[in-house]
């Protein structure tokens, strides 16, 4: 390794924050949390020594200033988020705020000045919260959060809005009106560890995003009659079971076929509930959620088409009756061409090998991507575990991701307005 950061040290730190965690569920430091803001702690002294000027903004997202020489210029801002899901993993989001902090540091290292303002955040919230809402920091930035939003009640009672407020947020400061606005950001750039086995297959450590994935998501729901599964003969059942059985078969195999192009796509049928749910029962009603993920919209659309064919068609063939309803569709995140070109120049001149591949998880910078040109490195997880304590990304791996990170930062800074 001949990049300029120092791995070392950004190792010691991704492994230091690992043991603010649940001592009984590693790794586990939950949003809002009292572990949550012990790591929070942790890192603010581990920006302030690297000399970034620390503030917790109204959405509650821990951020870490540099001046630039031209400090009226927006600012390239690196984020990701330091809290993780229940029994997750020591790398997911966190690898990608150390990575900021390290290309900060490294730049004080060698008495680089830039110009732009660099900033690094620390999202509040990235994972599902107990709010029920994910991405609640980085939301706020791209004015992706309502008031509706602010008044959901957690476990405790508390609301969303207070519980931003306890980490230092100001929630009355919050809603759609994003509190940076679209063009305030010369740049936002996003390490991340892949979450899947592709890296790691082709022997690659680093991964330029294209897009993140568009979700979209539908309810399908198949009602036949609830018979007695002994004096029911089989000729004169409705059995909404074995409709949902041929949906998803079905939805496995049409993904497959769709997945054979050049374009991202998965499809899962993740959750579904059987009525009555009694082994002596002839199920009666069975409603399932399928979702699909592309980076290519287009697909998606067809895809939600041939779903919707195929559940008339189950229900045509059994006499069953059907629903199919669209819970929600989010359109693919486009990483800016520019951002991505400068990273792969840069990864070329690391000697690094990489792939140029679309992004099939969710992270902060979806909500980026509507108001500053986004760009997304992503490293190798090993056998692509993630949100379990065996996520690991290799020390040489990190530090090759966050390399390319700090050279890029530098190329966007001499060349971005
Ligand atoms: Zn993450």
């Amino acid at each position: 390794m001949t990049g300029k950061i120092d791995g070392d040290r950004l190792w010691r730190r991704v492994m230091e924050l690992a043991e603010l965690t649940e001592r009984e569920r590693p790794y586990t430091r939950r949003s809002f949390t009292d572990l949550f803001l012990e790591g929070r702690v942790w890192l603010g002294e581990q920006f302030a020594g690297a000399g970034l000027e620390l503030s917790i903004d109204s959405g509650g997202n821990l951020v870490g200033r540099r001046a630039g020489s031209r400090d009226e210029l927006p600012p390239l801002v690196i984020g990701s988020h330091s809290d993780t899901v229940s029994g997750g993993g020591r790398f997911d989001g966190i690898a990608g705020v150390l990575a900021g902090l390290e290309v900060a540091q490294t730049l004080g290292d060698y008495g680089v000045t830039l110009r732009h303002p660099l900033e690094v955040v620390d999202f509040l919230a990235e994972e599902p919260s107990e709010y029920g809402l994910s991405c609640v920091g980085s939301r706020t930035w791209s004015g992706h959060i309502s008031t509706e939003d602010l008044k959901r009640v957690g476990p405790d009672g508390e609301t969303l809005g207070e519980a931003i407020q306890r980490v230092g947020g100001v929630p009355s400061l919050l809603g759609p009106e994003p509190l940076r606005k679209p063009g305030s950001l010369a740049c936002y750039l996003e390490l991340h560890i892949e979450q899947a086995r592709v890296l790691e297959s082709k022997g690659l450590s680093v991964g330029i995003v294209t897009e993140i994935v568009g979700i979209t998501r539908h309810r399908v729901t198949f009602v036949g009659r609830t018979d007695h599964a002994g004096s029911t003969p089989m000729g004169l059942r409705h059995d909404a079971l074995v409709g949902a059985a041929r949906f998803v078969d079905g939805v496995s195999g049409k993904a497959t076929a769709f997945a054979d192009g050049e374009d991202y796509f998965v499809a899962t049928v993740g959750q579904i509930a059987v009525a009555p749910n009694a082994f002596n029962v002839v199920p009666g009603e069975v409603s399932l959620v399928v979702e699909h993920r592309s980076n290519a919209k287009e697909l998606s659309k067809r895809f939600s088409g041939e779903l919707e064919r195929l559940t008339n068609e189950i229900a045509t063939a059994l006499e069953l009756t059907c629903a199919f309803e669209t819970v929600s569709t989010a359109n693919p995140a486009i990483c800016d061409a520019f951002v991505r070109d400068t990273i792969r120049n840069a990864s070329e001149d690391s000697g690094n090998g990489y792939l140029v591949m679309a992004c099939g998880a969710g992270h902060d910078a979806m909500h980026m991507a509507d108001i500053a040109p986004m760009g997304m490195i992503l490293v190798p997880s090993r056998d692509g575990r993630s949100h379990c304590p065996e996520e690991w990304t290799g020390p040489d791996d990190l530090a090759a991701g966050v390399d390319v990170l700090y050279e890029t930062v530098l190329s966007l800074d001499a060349t971005l307005d």
